[in-house]
């Protein structure tokens, strides 16, 4: 079959007779119709984690063949992480931070950029029918924003500030002004923060946040660079809570010491919840289409990979019918 594979060491290619996998006792095998590249994927490309296999981890499909007959034909999109379901993390509902896990496309698990792959039956939400391919793919980020809405309480009232206008970021602003809070959504390329200003939702440049010093109750770094966790201690006020969304290649020594004297409290944060991001895509309360830069057919790949690596390019898709 396909695949669009990486050794963790060079750049991704396009394998034509990649082994197709066996599913495993309680797994699905899936064939996706559009994949979504995140900047994830560019990083695992890039040698990020050593990982090496096929890449991929935002898609939507369709149920090939599993045991639970009622799925096969259902048009599904999944959870990326796979815990082994029996140690303690495990057992308290932390999953997610199992130490057996695996994860799609990103650690010892092939991933959905080829034919087909596995994921486990629990893994999978059917798709409403009111969501389109094209937003579905959007499921996994979309989740991976509503986790900050998990993890720390924003209300009205609240001033919050999302640091970042590239893929990730936003769909965090989207999800944040959601809670009705006083947010600032601060990107450096107006064309990108213009989504959000389509929205109703207030935008600054990163240049013009110098006089909101120590102003924020909650700021949210998706920058993917090292430079948005230094700022993000810039703009939050003492005692304020910044929330680290993106992971980073290349992560630079940080000082702590604003962290200590301010006692601001850091929290990490990674996937979320599937259902709630569903949801939002169902009740059309995120707009995920402008976000779309293109779409490749899957033969192309790598130019695909290549395309979304560039600075002004948010989310690039790959259409494998
Ligand atoms: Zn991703
Ligand atoms: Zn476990």
């Amino acid at each position: 079959m396909r695949a669009l594979c990486c050794d963790g060491a060079d750049s991704a290619r396009l394998e034509r007779g990649y082994p197709e996998p066996s599913p495993a006792a309680g797994e699905a095998v899936i064939r996706p119709s559009l994949a979504g590249i995140c900047n994830t994927d560019l990083e695992l490309a890039n040698g990020y984690m050593g990982f090496s296999g096929v890449l991929g981890h935002e898609f939507v499909g369709i149920v090939e063949s599993c045991g639970d007959s009622g799925l096969v034909g259902a048009r599904v999109v999944g959870e990326i992480n796979c815990p082994c379901g029996s140690c303690s993390l495990c057992l308290s509902g932390k999953g997610n931070h199992c130490p057996q896990r695996t994860v799609l496309g990103i650690m010892g698990r092939d991933g959905v950029f080829a034919d087909i792959f596995t994921l486990p039956v629990g893994n999978l939400l059917v798709v409403p029918d009111k969501i389109t391919d094209t937003q579905a793919v959007f499921t996994e980020p979309l989740a991976a924003a509503f986790e900050i809405i998990n993890q720390v309480r924003i209300g009205p009232g609240d001033k919050v500030a999302t640091l970042g206008d590239g893929k990730l970021g936003l769909l965090v602003g989207q999800v944040i002004s959601l809670t009705g809070c006083d947010l600032v959504a601060v990107g450096r390329h107006p064309e990108k923060l213009e989504i959000l200003a389509q929205r109703g939702i207030t935008t600054a440049l990163d240049r013009d946040m110098v006089s909101m010093r120590s102003s924020f109750d909650v700021v949210v770094d998706a920058t993917g660079s090292a430079k948005g966790f230094a700022l993000a201690v810039e703009l939050a006020r003492p005692c304020g809570t910044i929330v680290l969304k993106t992971t980073t290649a290349n992560p630079a020594g940080l000082d702590s010491n604003r962290i200590v004297i301010d006692e601001l409290t850091v929290i990490g944060s990674r996937c979320g919840p599937f259902d709630k991001a569903l949801d939002a895509l169902e009740n059309r309360l995120v707009d995920v289409e402008p976000m779309v830069s293109e779409i490749f057919h899957f033969d192309y790949g790598v130019e695909a990979m290549k395309r979304a690596s560039e600075g002004a390019t948010l989310k690039v898709l790959m259409d494998f019918n």
